[in-house]
């Protein structure tokens, strides 16, 4: 297999990585650094795998900008875990906060957190199909809240928060599918979190950034691993980490600071964005965007054309072509493209041409 034998991967999620960061793992698969063996084969409490893990730690601070007042913590379970984590570990008994339904994910935040914790939807998108997010003055937030809920881009819906909401109470925000494609503001947040396999590296590790001090006030008696706190105490290595998803990512980390960091992803997100939605806007209305202009997702692209048999064929073309992944999410249908950190502007323009030459041939 050569990097010129590989598709155009518009996977919504675990989804293409760089090429040179697979280049790596590849050729330190059967003796990393001289071990003679491979990451994964050995022990995480051994000094090999301990640089490694210090540094993705220390590399996601630097790059993020994270300030020391807060913990990155290299957990398991997916961010789903996260939905019920967050109110375990920020919610002390009878405290509340805020959740914005803002679609699939958002819902999903919303139903596990209100098992945890006397919850309430702050607002709710489901009467517009959740084309869109809310403007700040539309999020009603109760005083006595400990946090607000946000996901700052729906996967499936295709929408993203332009700007985080400017509200009265400290953001928790699921990121999971914007992660570190955008500079992150911290003064406004108590807690931010995702799952890796979108912008970071592959599935299996869900890093969450958490202000020390909201650590210590739930006062519920957790179990070890569903405290915060443990992790904290222990540098993520209270257990046994995801240590593959964790070395991957690791490598993710400085490709992308040897790229130019959260400012270049940022632009090349944009510039990603404005050929897929200029190619949607350029068709005479063929080809449709569903999702209100604002809130335009940069990651994940849905779009829908005439007919659902023409989606169908333009999925399976587009595949016969080398762009594969480009079905929506079953729940809604249509196309996706998700166009994640890794994805080369040269595979969107790829998509782009194909886009033009399948409405000549069919419209
Ligand atoms: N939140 C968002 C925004 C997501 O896109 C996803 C996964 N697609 C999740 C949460 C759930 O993540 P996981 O599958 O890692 O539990």
């Amino acid at each position: 297999m050569t990097t010129s034998s590989r598709v155009h991967n518009f996977c919504a999620g675990p989804c293409t990585l760089p090429v040179p960061v697979l280049e790596e793992v590849r050729d330190e698969l059967l003796d990393f650094d001289g071990t003679g063996m491979s990451i994964i084969e050995g022990s995480h409490r051994a000094a090999a795998y301990d640089t490694v893990h210090m540094d993705a730690l220390a590399d996601f601070r630097s790059l993020a900008a994270i300030p020391d007042d807060f913990a990155i913590l290299f957990l398991q379970g997916g961010a789903s875990l996260q939905f019920a984590q967050v109110p375990m570990n920020l919610l002390a008994e009878g405290q509340t906060a805020g959740y914005l339904n803002t679609g699939a994910w958002g819902g999903k935040a919303l139903g596990d957190a209100v098992k945890v914790a006397p919850v309430y939807e702050a607002w709710s998108g489901a009467g517009e199909a959740f084309m869109r997010m809310p403007a700040a003055d539309e999020i009603e937030v109760r005083g006595d809240s400990t946090y607000l809920h946000v996901t700052t881009n729906e996967t499936i819906g295709g929408i993203r928060l332009p700007d985080l909401p400017s509200v009265d109470v400290p953001l928790v925000s699921d990121m999971s599918s914007d992660f570190l494609s955008r500079a992150i503001d911290w003064d406004v947040h108590d807690l931010a979190y995702g799952g890796a396999q979108k912008n970071l590296g592959p599935a299996g590790l869900t890093v969450v950034v958490v202000r020390r001090d909201r650590l210590s006030g739930h006062g519920r008696n957790l179990a070890s691993y569903l405290d915060y706190a443990t992790h904290e105490a222990n540098d993520s290595m209270a257990n046994t980490p995801p240590m593959f998803a964790i070395y991957v990512m690791g490598k993710v980390l400085r490709w992308m600071q040897a790229e130019g960091g959260l400012g270049e992803f940022e632009r090349r997100a944009a510039e990603r964005a404005s050929l897929v939605y200029g190619a949607i806007d350029g068709s005479d209305g063929w080809y449709t965007c569903p999702v209100d202009v604002a809130s335009r997702s940069h990651m994940n692209i849905v779009f829908r054309l005439p007919d659902e048999d023409l989606e169908k064929r333009f999925a399976a073309e587009a595949a016969d072509a080398g762009m594969v992944n480009l079905k929506g999410h079953r729940s809604v249908g249509g196309i996706r493209a998700s166009v994640y950190n890794a994805m080369p502007v040269a595979s969107v323009e790829t998509l782009v041409d194909f886009m033009g030459s399948f409405r000549a041939a069919n419209g």
